[in-house]
């Protein structure tokens, strides 16, 4: 047996970067920029006002209180995405809307709520408004290049693009990005006893999990599924799906064929097409892995176990999905928490990874196992969320501290 660093570290020496590709910024979440965008134009571009209110100089209202209001005459209104620029004068105001330009003459803007309409002038007809505080130069007045100057770098390579930072590329005026896009990665199920869901089941007859459930990790994970269908146990058959597939995704990932079994002929296989190592890993579940490489194309070849599969494709072909589209995190955030219940285990030179359900109670993560541990029994692993990381030896006593992988969201107790 080999740890796992030591297969996580072969596969990920011989997966590659996938191209960059121009991406619209519509598709881009999720991708890794493979280029640094830096700004063309200042943020804002010219100062304008953070509030509703109204423009004024600061010296006319210096004296202002709400028992002394100072009466400015009102001599425009501006909008956000007026192109008018009316001179303020001494005893003057323009209203003002939030991101309007301030308008020359004007040094600060009074919020809406400390001013007042004015009562109708007996003379001009206009009662203007009165403006009952005073305020500093520059209030509510959002400078130009407060965000962003020219020339700033606003994303780096190498960055995955979140919602904010598409708006951020939106706003220095991309309409696209050089990025990594997502792998498409070809799932296929191995197995004469695999038949497809709706089929009444002859004896020894199961239904195909793994290949919905890892079509689904794969889209979970950000990456593009691929189905290739079921296929026999026959070496002539699962070469050619096997040939077929990594010619048309960037990566695949196989269940089953991978044990010691008569009938596990992936190796075979794999060796037949290309460089192929496989691999007894110091874990629990999925201990057999193999990796090939298919012209260039990597194959993840995972057992066919359901709960085997699922956490091999977590620990080992995740991560080396993540490198190929350049992301610098390839692994789930790791959390230490707290045993509710005894979480014992045998030595048997293995690292453990209990399914567990974790919740955030009483200041810290709490984890108790989700089902019955068995390398099949899937509906365990689909009630957890979070792996509990058991290294070799006897367990975690209730009231224990280790470490969990969370999987989806923790939810918080009380
Ligand atoms: P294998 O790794 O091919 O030796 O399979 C190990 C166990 O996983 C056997 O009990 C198989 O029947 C089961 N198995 C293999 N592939 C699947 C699958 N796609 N869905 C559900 N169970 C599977
Ligand atoms: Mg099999």
């Amino acid at each position: 047996m080999i740890p796992l660093e030591e297969a996580r570290a072969h596969v990920l020496e011989r997966v590659g970067l996938l191209d960059p590709v121009e991406v619209a910024l519509e598709e881009a979440v999720g991708c890794v920029t493979a280029e640094a965008v830096t700004a063309e134009d200042p943020i804002p571009s010219f100062d304008n006002t953070a509030m509703d209110g109204y423009a004024v100089r600061t010296a006319d209202v210096a004296g202002a209180d709400e028992s002394s209001p100072v009466r400015l005459e009102v001599v425009a209104t501006l909008a956000a995405g007026t192109g008018d620029r009316p001179e303020i004068g001494p005893g003057q105001a323009a209203r003002i809307m939030t991101g309007a330009p301030v308008p020359p003459g004007a040094d600060a803007v009074v919020m809406v709520e400390l001013t007042e309409a004015a009562p109708a002038d007996p003379e001009d007809g206009d009662g203007g408004v009165l403006v009952k505080a005073a305020v500093p130069e520059g209030n509510h007045i959002r400078r130009v290049a407060e965000d962003v100057q020219v020339g700033d770098e606003v994303v780096a390579a190498g960055t995955v693009l979140t919602p904010a930072l598409v708006g951020v590329l939106s706003s220095v005026g991309r309409e696209g990005v050089r990025a990594r896009r997502a792998p498409r990665v070809g799932v296929l199920s191995t197995g004469d006893e695999l038949v497809t869901a709706p089929t009444p089941l002859a004896f020894g007859q199961i239904r195909d999990s793994n290949r919905p459930m890892l079509l689904a990790a794969v889209a979970d994970s950000g990456f593009v599924p691929v189905d290739l269908g079921t296929v026999p146990d026959d070496e002539t058959a699962l070469t050619a799906a096997v040939r077929d597939g990594a010619a048309r995704c960037d990566a695949l990932v196989t269940s089953g064929g991978v044990s010691v079994g008569d009938f596990d002929l992936m190796k075979q296989v794999l060796d037949g097409l290309g460089a192929m190592r496989w691999m007894q890993i110091a874990i629990r579940p999925a201990k057999p892995f193999a990796f090939g490489l298919v012209e260039g194309t990597p194959v993840f070849g995972l057992p066919g176990n359901p709960v085997s599969s699922l956490v091999s494709f977590e620990l080992l072909a995740r991560p080396a999905l993540r490198s190929m589209m350049g992301h610098r995190l390839l692994d789930r955030t790791r959390v230490t928490a707290v045993a509710d219940v005894d979480l014992r285990r045998r030595p048997d030179g293995k690292t453990h990874y209990l399914r567990v359900a974790a919740e955030y109670r009483d200041g810290a993560y709490r984890v108790s196992p989700a089902g019955g541990q068995g390398s099949h029994q899937l509906t365990a692993m689909a009630h957890s969320n979070a792996l509990a990381v058991l290294p070799d030896g006897d367990g975690v006593p209730a009231g224990g501290d280790l470490t969990i992988i969370p999987l989806g969201e923790v939810p918080a107790a009380g």
